[in-house]
This record gives C-alpha cells, structure tokens and sequence, in this order.
C-alpha cells in the first residue's frame, strides 16, 4: 500500500470511525496508532499500549499474534491474513495486516462469532424460513436395503404447515421410519418417494386425502446433496378443487341442458311449421273461406307452441341462473292468502269450459310475507299444471293456504294419475319424466319440478310430495315467514293481465286446454 501523508490523515479518519479494531506499527513493532475497537477486543484502553511493542501487548493473550509472521510480512511487504481464537470472549479474530509505504504495518483486526453460534443462528433463520411458508414441506429419507432397493422412508424434518397439514397422523413420526410406526400410508407414498429418489425426476400432483376429506398439490423432489433424500412440499387445494369440481358439476348440466331443451325445442317448432305449412296450402288455393275454422285452429296452434317455446327457455334460462348462482329474488312483502286466491280463480276461469274444477281453501284471511311474486306465482302455476295434465276428466284440484306461527304451507292435492313409489324421489331432478308411454294429453320438459323445487329453496323454504298411484297427488311446499322492513304489502297493478298472460305460458303444453 503505497500511502503519502495526507492518505495516512485520511486513513486514520477511516480507522476512527470503523467498527474493525485497527492498529498501526513500525518496522520495530511499536504500537503508534490503535483506534477505539481495539480496547474492547484487547480489553485495554489505547493509551495503555501505545509505545508499546505488539507483542509484549499480546504477551498474556492465549491467541497471541504470530510476531514471526509479522516480521515476515515486514520483510517480505506482502498481505497476510489469518485467523485466531480470542480467549478473552470466544469469539473468532479474523486478522489482516497490511504493509504501507512509510514501513509501518496496519494490522486490522475483525470479530467474527464463534462457528457454532454462526451455524444456530443460521440454523435459526432456516427454521424460521420454513415455519412462515404457508407450503408444508417435509424432508423424508428413503431407505435403501443392500441390494439397493428402497425398502421403507422416515420423515426427517417438517415445518409447521406440514404438521398443520397432515394433522394428527404426523405426531411423533420423526426419525422413526414408516414401518416402525406402521404408518398407514398407501403404497402409493411408497412408489413416489422411491421413484424421486432413485432417479431423480420431480414429481407433481393432486392428491385426495380421502380420511381428512383435502387436497393437496403434491411437488416431490430430490435433495442432491443429502444422499437418499428427497423433499416433499405440500399444497392445500381443497377449495380450488372443490370450486373445480363445481364448475364442472356447471358445465355438465349446462350441456344437458343444452341437449334436453334443445330436444323440446323441435317439437313446438315442428307444430308451428306443420300449421304453417296447412295456412300456406289454403292461401295459395284460394281457399281460406272455405277454411276457415282450420286456419282458426292452426293459428291457435301456432300461438300455443309459441307460449310453449317461451315457457322451455324461460325455465331453461332460470335453470341456468339457479345454477350459477344468478338468480336474484326481488323480494316485496305481500298477503300470500290473497295472492294465491288470485291465481286460483283466474286458473278456474281458464278452466271454466273444461271437465275439470280447481277450488281454493285456507285457514286464514291474512298471511304478510316477503317473497318474490313471479316466483312463487312459477312454481304454484307449475304445481298446478301438473295437476291439470296429470288428473282424470270429471275431478278436482285443491289449492290450499295454511297460514303457521312462522311459516305458511301451500298444497296443490290431485286425484290424477299419481306417482309410482320409487318414482317419488326422482322427480324433482332435472329433465325427469316418468314413461312417455303413459298416454297422456300433455307434453313437458322434465325441468318444471326441479326448478319449482330451487325457487322454494332460494325463498328458505323446501317441497314434499305424497302420491297414491291412480289415487292422487299432493305437493306441499313450506315457506318460513319473514317480511322486508318499512315496506307496505305490494299493491297489485295489472295483476289480471300479468297473470292471464303468465298462465297461458306455464299451460301452454296442456293440450287440452
Ligand atoms: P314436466 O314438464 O314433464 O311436467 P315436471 O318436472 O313438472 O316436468 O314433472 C316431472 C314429472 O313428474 C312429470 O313428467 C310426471 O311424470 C311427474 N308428475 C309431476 N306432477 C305430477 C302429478 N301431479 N301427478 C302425477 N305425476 C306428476
């Protein structure tokens, strides 16, 4: 270090205001300069051992510097480094000196820890490292027997998350191999960690662990610098599989129903073309006069299949929203015994020409409840038309409200057809029909039940059916009572035209009628 009188100034200004202890000899050894880190490595003040020779300042430490280096490093004007162990305090010296261009010698001098608090500490910062991974990550040891096939694993190491992760089964593992604690592990572990170990290819996957009800993404790996190792990191996944699983649970039924309505659709349509078909024929011959009455029916036929096609997208679009989760009740607070009646009688209007009656009944005058009218008016429309399309000429249907403490029953009863026992359960599922063979005046689309059922649901309530075959049916549906607050009951305004217009969709597919 070739150094001029002004770099020494500004040398020793460094010195001051370093942390490392720096001391500066002559050729003879002489202490000339310490700075303030050297009292408290030497554990003697500056002034004490300036003028004195380094090594009668080092004399009574255990770790003395090596004067003979020293005097080397003077002759040779070469750097020197090497290190010593303080007794003073433990702690390791790492020791520099070097020679400048005056003779003189500046021995710096710098504490490093012991390397056995150097290792805990870093030991330390590992652990912690690995507990605030939200991964759980486990260091597993695959044991190999002489022939070299692996034969059992142990756990070595996991981090909280993995503890957190495998629960309970996880206690008490470490150090004992798989066998010794007859970990009931499948085979399957087995295969993995043996087949990362032996060859060294990563491994990644979803794994279900069925007794915990999780899954988990699974990334196997070797660690190449510990022998036989291999590190295991785990993932929860449960509710992205879950949400997985639900969109495909979405997508499936979106394709069936795609597949069903798309069915339904052609049987209306193929009625509007054939009706067309017959008004073209008569147009074109000239003949309408003569037709009248047949071109009446063919255009009442297509406005029917018109009401019908409505009806299947209206209910196949509601479908749809139920399903992902769209649909939204509008909720108003009315008199549901008054609303019902409503329906009732104008369904009994509609019915008026017809072999069939419907009477209403309930137990009470007033019932204020929140609920969304165009649904509930859906599904008693739905209960109602399936009693019509399934009931004998010449009976009766009976819609009746029964206002409870905290809830208010609505039944539709028929004295039809009824249900076959096993059939009971089904027919709330989507696209359900019992056998078409059955010759009946009324086509359907298997989706009416099922929707009725989630709009009951979406209101808090649920729907029961008890059936006699060539008895009858009831369905009850349960609805808890709950109102809006500062709402007045909902004033119905062109309730009839609404109403006519919504019966006509929901019997569209009644022939009869
Ligand atoms: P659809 O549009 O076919 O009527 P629904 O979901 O409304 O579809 O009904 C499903 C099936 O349940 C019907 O096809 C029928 O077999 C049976 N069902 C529904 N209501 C009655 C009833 N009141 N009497 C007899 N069977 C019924």
């Amino acid at each position: 270090m070739d150094i001029s009188k002004n770099d020494m100034t500004s040398l020793i200004d460094f010195f001051e205001i370093n942390s490392d202890a720096f001391i500066i000899v002559n050729q003879k050894l002489v202490i000339s300069y310490a700075n303030l880190p050297v009292e408290n490595y030497l554990g003697v003040t500056r002034d004490q051992i300036i003028g004195r020779r380094l090594q009668d300042v080092f004399k009574n430490s255990q770790n003395p510097l090596d004067v003979k280096k020293l005097y080397k490093v003077l002759n040779k004007r070469e750097t020197q480094h090497w290190e010593a162990f303080s007794n003073l305090d433990g702690w390791r010296m790492d020791i520099n000196i070097y020679p400048i261009n005056n003779g003189e010698l500046v021995i710096k001098i710098t504490k490093i820890k012991q390397m056995e608090d150097f290792l805990s500490e870093s030991e330390e910062k590992y652990q912690n490292l690995l507990n605030s991974i939200d991964q759980g990550l486990a260091i597993v040891e695959v044991i190999f027997d002489k022939e070299s096939t692996p034969v059992d694993f142990k756990y070595e190491e996991f981090n909280q998350a993995f503890e957190k992760l495998a629960g309970s089964q996880i206690n008490n593992v470490l150090d004992k191999t798989a066998k010794d604690l007859q970990l009931n592990l499948e085979s399957f572990w087995f295969q993995v960690y043996e087949n990362v170990a032996l060859t060294g290819q990563p491994k990644r996957f979803v794994y279900e662990e069925k007794k915990i009800n999780k899954w988990f993404d699974v990334y196997v790996f070797k660690i190449y610098f510990e022998g036989n190792k291999v590190g295991v990191l785990f993932n929860d996944v449960t509710e992205r599989v879950l949400h997985n699983h639900k969109l495909e649970e979405l997508i499936k039924i979106q394709d069936e129903l795609y597949v069903n309505v798309s069915h339904e659709l052609k049987t209306p349509l193929n009625v509007i073309f054939s009706a067309n078909q017959l008004m073209d024929v008569y147009l074109r011959n000239d003949s309408v006069e003569n037709n009248k009455d047949d071109l009446i029916d063919s255009n009442n036929i297509i406005k029917q299949n018109c009401y019908r096609l409505t009806k299947l997208i209206n209910n196949a679009v509601d479908l749809s929203k139920i399903n992902s989760g769209l649909l939204m009740l509008n909720l108003v607070n009315i008199n549901i015994v008054d609303f019902i009646e409503n329906i009732v009688q104008l369904v009994s209007e509609y019915l008026k020409t017809k072999d069939l009656k419907i009477i209403f009944d309930t137990n009470v005058e007033e019932k204020i409840f929140a609920c969304d009218p165009d649904k509930i008016e859906r599904v008693v429309l739905n209960l109602i038309s399936n009693a019509i399309k399934f009931s004998n000429p010449n009976s009766e249907i009976l819609v009746r409200v029964q206002g409870k403490d905290d809830k208010v029953e609505i039944s539709v009863k028929d004295t039809g057809i009824g249900i076959e026992k096993q059939n009971l359960e089904c027919i709330f599922n989507k696209f359900y029909q019992e056998d078409k063979s059955l010759s009946r005046s009324a086509e359907g689309s298997g989706i009416g039940l099922s929707l009725t059922k989630s709009l009951v649901e979406l209101h808090g309530g649920n729907v029961n059916v008890k059936s006699i075959v060539n008895e009858g049916s009831i369905f009850m549906v349960e609805l808890p009572i709950r109102t809006i607050e500062s709402q007045k009951p909902r004033v119905q305004t062109n309730f009839y035209n609404n109403r006519v217009e919504a019966i006509r969709i929901e019997f569209s597919d009644i022939y009869s009628i």
